[in-house]
């Protein structure tokens, strides 16, 4: 797709299945589930999207998806089908080394498992002349975490990272390059950072788990496991309405069907109008 000069690509890394009840918060199964039908186990499919921009002159990475390395009880557990998206990359004809930065919008799993890969026993960065963006605060809370987030934390995705000193922790709203911003946007974690890509008058915003699906975007479809809710909430009221006054192009993290839409006002009802894709 393109947006003004820059370029920019959705790739998912494949499924992941997570508790449809956890999804969706505290709005009851007989409204989700019409939306959103769970398996036997209560799971909803969803997407883990990647966002692959040309801007600048850089290559950049938004999000690595779960990567490879869980085991086989773990891709049991969340449905698992990837790693994908490095044969996505390839498929745009980029490798591994062509990466110059890699965004993850925060350190949840299934948002930064492909940062690192298996080789042999080592575990290495995937992107090698990459240099990996998160936000301070968000690092700080991965590397303890509290009793309740614990289970989507794993060092191996981002402690080899640091090591190699290939980590750039960065506070608040931060201009990556020209045309590319990383905002911070709390509520689903304390640090969560959303991208925004602007060029000639048009924009793009990706919304990463603020609003996860086009199924999220009323108001109080808010996940469970957001961590500051009310925060989720005012956000949401921040950001949705912007993206549909200004004819923002919407990015989402988790739709498996429309990971890019316009955003329209049907009578109070937000909906998502979708965006082909290639
Ligand atoms: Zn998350």
């Amino acid at each position: 797709m393109k947006l003004g000069n820059i370029e920019f690509h959705i790739v998912s890394d494949g499924h992941v299945l997570l508790d449809g009840g956890a999804m969706f918060g505290v709005v009851p199964r007989p409204l989700w589930e019409k939306k959103m039908p769970p398996d036997s186990r209560n799971r909803v499919t969803l997407s883990m999207n990647c966002l692959v921009i040309r801007a600048g002159g850089k290559r950049i990475l938004v999000e690595t998806g779960a990567g490879g390395k869980m085991n086989r009880k773990w891709r049991d557990i969340y449905g698992l089908d990837g790693p994908f998206l490095l044969e996505g990359l390839r498929s745009l004809d980029l490798r591994p080394e062509d990466i110059d930065m890699v965004v993850n919008t925060h350190l949840h799993f299934d948002h930064c498992g492909g940062n690192t890969r298996l080789e042999g026993d080592q575990i290495v960065p995937t992107f090698p002349n990459a240099r990996y963006f998160v936000q301070e605060g968000e690092l700080d809370h991965a590397m303890r975490p509290n009793e309740r987030d614990r289970a989507s934390y794993f060092p191996e995705n981002f402690a080899p990272i640091a090591a190699a000193g290939m980590l750039s922790v960065i506070e608040g709203d931060h201009a990556l390059t020209s045309g590319v911003d990383l905002i911070r946007v709390p509520g689903h974690t304390a640090h969560m950072q959303c991208v925004k890509l602007t060029s000639e008058g048009k924009t793009a915003f990706f919304f990463a788990d603020l609003v996860p699906t086009t199924t999220h975007l009323p108001l109080p479809w808010i996940m469970g496991y957001d961590l500051f809710p009310m925060t989720t909430l005012e956000n949401k009221k921040r950001w949705i309405p912007e993206a549909m006054r200004e004819g923002w192009i919407a990015l989402f993290a988790h739709d498996a069907r429309v990971p890019a839409a316009y955003l329209r006002d049907r009578d109070g009802n937000w909906e998502a109008e979708p965006i082909a894709v290639g």
